[in-house]
């Protein structure tokens, strides 16, 4: 369950164990299910409320220690500290998961300071009470802590959570993603990000005068930072995969920019826009490409008047907000967006 990972985000991949259950869109293709099952005889035995998580092997759990001691080597090679993806085949902050694993796991991030930590959830809401259970609650140093987030309900949902949260580095996996969102709000320090601002209940005595939370709300507390430090964006993968529309990364990665933010473009997915065809050198440029796939996007975001002509210009999107897509598969589709990758990241620790 560890290996050198092929995502281009992390150095390895390390599963303490193996098992979830779906909490929302961006686990409707949910790749660590189907694997699941490929190997439990067509049945996914550890997914689902009451299913039993699998943990992984001692030997497994003895991998980060090894990657630890490689420091040295891997930085010289590198000029930075080697990142690990935990866990890609199930959710650190699951309330399945039996409480003393998660508290191992947590010893063994302590264990290898060398490490970088990047811990990506669905389950944001569950982690403050999970990691207070755990003495390194104030935010250990070689943690990444990141949530999913596939459109704009989630953002608003679990963004306020995430930035209430102590971490070194926070960071949002916007991937698959599955409309529009802003976010430019969640990357500026001391934005009101606060639970309470974003349901409306503020302005009374003892509460916050900036954003309406109780000024004692662990919300509140000003001992870790309050902005988002890097935003990963993709389109979706694997069987049944949907299209993106090319408006959704390119706002994110606007307001990135504008915010001075890392952005990572993970990949278009299976889809991508018809200019493929085109950069491929492909002779039909009608955009029905030798895959042989097209699909007229009618939910495509509409962008504001005044950008379309832009919008236009950098990537066919048509002016009425709808977009040709072609099914191309993800090799071919590949991670460029607008002509050039996007492989930014923060600053871990030193
Ligand atoms: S949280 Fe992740 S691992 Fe769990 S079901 Fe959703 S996509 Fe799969």
């Amino acid at each position: 369950m560890s290996e050198n990972s092929k995502i281009e985000w992390c150095d390895h991949t390390f599963n303490p164990w193996e098992g979830c259950t779906k909490v929302g869109p961006g686990c409707d293709h949910c790749y660590a299910e189907a694997r699941n099952a490929r190997f439990g005889g067509g049945t996914a035995t550890n997914w689902g409320p009451g299913a039993p998580r699998r943990r992984t092997s001692a030997s497994n759990w003895r991998k980060p220690l090894h990657w630890n001691k490689a420091h040295a080597e891997f930085f010289a090679a590198h000029g930075r500290r080697q990142r690990v993806f935990c866990a890609s085949l199930a959710d650190v902050f699951d309330n399945e998961v039996d409480p003393r694993w998660r508290i191992d796991l947590f010893d063994l991030i302590e264990l290898t300071p060398n490490l970088d930590w990047l811990l990506l959830t669905k389950r944001i809401g569950n982690a403050m009470r999970m990691l207070k259970s755990h003495d390194w609650c104030a935010g250990q140093r070689n943690v990444w802590l990141g949530i999913t987030v596939v459109n704009q309900e989630e953002a608003d949902r679990d963004i306020p959570k995430l930035l209430a949260t102590p971490a070194h580095v926070k960071f949002l996996s916007m991937e698959p993603l599955r409309g529009p969102v802003d976010i430019a709000g969640y990357l500026t320090p001391s934005f009101p990000h606060c639970i309470a601002f974003v349901q409306g209940k503020q302005m009374e005595d003892g509460y916050c005068g900036r954003c309406g939370g109780h000024k004692s709300d662990p919300i509140h507390r000003r001992d870790t930072h309050d902005y988002v430090d890097w935003v990963i964006a993709g389109g979706e993968s694997g069987p049944g995969s949907r299209p993106m529309h090319p408006t959704w990364p390119r706002m994110l990665r606007d307001q990135c920019a504008a915010a001075g933010v890392p952005f990572l473009y993970k990949q278009w997915g299976e889809w991508t826009d018809e200019d493929w065809g085109e950069r491929a050198g492909c002779q039909d440029t009608a955009g029905v490409l030798p895959a042989g796939e097209f699909l007229l996007m009618s939910e495509g975001y509409m962008p504001p008047f005044d950008q379309q002509e832009r919008l236009a210009a950098a990537g066919n999107v048509r002016l009425d907000g709808r977009m040709l897509m072609d099914r191309v598969g993800k090799k071919a589709a590949g991670r460029m967006l607008d002509g050039r990758t996007h492989d930014e990241f923060p600053r871990g620790a030193p």
